[in-house]
This record gives structure tokens, sequence and C-alpha cells, in this order.
């Protein structure tokens, strides 16, 4: 097992006055659980300010196997930390909705594995990232902020919309901008004009066409997207995780 990690914290809860238990998205993907004692702050080590969350961490854990799941951190130190996104309420919900979200969608592990699931870890440095320059330019489009996050998470996780032809009646979406579409959840797609007259989801369905094709840096996350759009991939997203949308508490913070 490599001790060597780095990882970006997803939660984190004190336990026993000065130490924290927290979880951990790690590089390869894998989501886990670690003890840091004395992360909390205080005493000799006095590090508790380097644990934030969606701070990006290097960890050097305890090479003995987890104790019902938990491993133990030995040493740690901050990789990367964002400057600006405690500053904006809005960016630093932003900041918690991406974190829950990640931590609802991946499975905690107890062993540690060479490859897995890289591209999450992508997706959510990035979006951090992304959002923290976006809060130093006091820039926040919420509702741009979070459906691209989204986007890409379900790229990663192969639930995207279908963005290919019309779910119903099978005519040609790509490079046909000229005509409305209505996305549906429960058929993982877009319904053309004639097949859903109700239309209004041209501007979300280019979205996110830029989204699967252009990576996070060319995204524009400065555009301002009403938030009903957000609403139906919040609701999409909820839909094929099988997740209650009121457990993700973060979002009622925001929209
Ligand atoms: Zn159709």
């Amino acid at each position: 097992m490599s001790t060597s990690l780095s990882g970006i914290l997803l939660s984190k809860v004190l336990f026993k006055e000065r130490d924290i238990l927290a979880t951990l998205l790690l590089k390869n993907g894998q989501k886990i659980k670690v003890v840091f004692y004395g992360g909390a702050g205080g005493g000799s080590k006095k590090k508790g300010s380097t644990l934030e969350l969606g701070y990006s961490l290097k960890v050097e854990l305890v090479a003995r196997p987890p104790k019902e799941g938990l491993f133990t951190a030995k040493e740690w130190s901050v990789h990367w930390a964002h400057k600006f996104i405690r500053s904006d309420h809005q960016a630093f919900y932003l900041l918690c909705l991406f974190l829950e979200i990640i931590d609802h969608t991946s499975e905690l592990q107890v062993e540690i594995f060479d490859e897995f699931e890289e591209r999450l870890y992508l997706v959510l440095s990035n979006a951090l990232f992304y959002l923290d320059q976006a809060a130093g330019e006091k820039i926040i489009s919420k509702s741009n902020q979070f459906i691209s996050f989204a986007g890409k998470l379900m790229q990663v996780l192969g639930f995207a919309p279908d963005l290919s032809s019309c779910i119903t009646c099978g005519v040609n979406l790509q490079g046909v901008d000229s005509f409305e579409r209505r996305l549906s959840f429960e058929n993982g797609g877009f319904n053309c004009i004639l097949c859903d007259q109700e239309g209004g989801d041209l501007n979300l369905y280019q979205k996110l066409l830029s989204i699967k094709t252009e990576k996070y840096s060319a995204l524009d996350l400065k555009e301002v997207f009403p938030p009903h759009l957000a609403q139906k991939v919040f609701s999409y997203l909820c839909y094929q995780i099988q997740m209650e949308p009121k457990k993700i508490k973060s979002y009622s913070m925001l929209f």
C-alpha cells in the first residue's frame, strides 16, 4: 500500500476535542476516511488551520491496514488552498455543494488501489480552482458554476444526458441549434420541439455540449444562467443517482 497520497478534503468532524475525522477524495478517485490526530490545532503541532474544506492535502499515512475502515495520517501539509472562496458566501456554498455531491456519489474505500476513476479528482480540483478564480474576480454566476461542475461530473460517472438525437423520435440534435428542445430526467436526454412542445432548454443543451467537448479551463463560467436551469440539472443528477434532493443541504442555501 502506498502511504504518500494527495487528496481533497471533502468533509471533517471534530472528535475527542483536538482530532479530526475527515473524508478525502484521493488523486486516484478513491474516497477514504482519515483520522488526523491533533488536526484541530492546539498542542505542539498547531496544524488546525491547514485542514479547511476543499483544500488539497499531501498526506503521509501510517503504514498499517485501516482499523474499521479508518486510515491514520502521520504527517500532512497543504498542497493547494483556495484564497478567495471563504470571503464570498455564494462561492463558499458552491464549494460545500461540490464537496457534498462528490461525497454522495462516491463510495468509501478501505483499501487503496493504484488505479481507480482518476477523472473524478480532476473534475473536483478544476471546479474548485476556477471557482476560486471567479471569487477572486468577484464574478460568481452560481447557476453556471453548478451546471459546469455537474455536467463534467455526469460525464465521468457515465450518465450525462444524451446530446446526439431526440430520445423520442431520434431526429439529429447535434449541429442543429435552430429548434428548441427539452431535457427529460427519466429518459436521460433531450426531446425535440415536436416531441415536447414546452421546449425552453436550448441554452442548457448548448451549455452541456460545450461541457462535453471543452476542457474545464475553456468553459465560460461568467455567462449568467437562470436558476431554473440549475434546478433542472440538479433534479436530473438526483434522479440518475437515486438521491433524495433534500439530502444535499448546500443546494437550498444557493437556489
Ligand atoms: Zn423528437
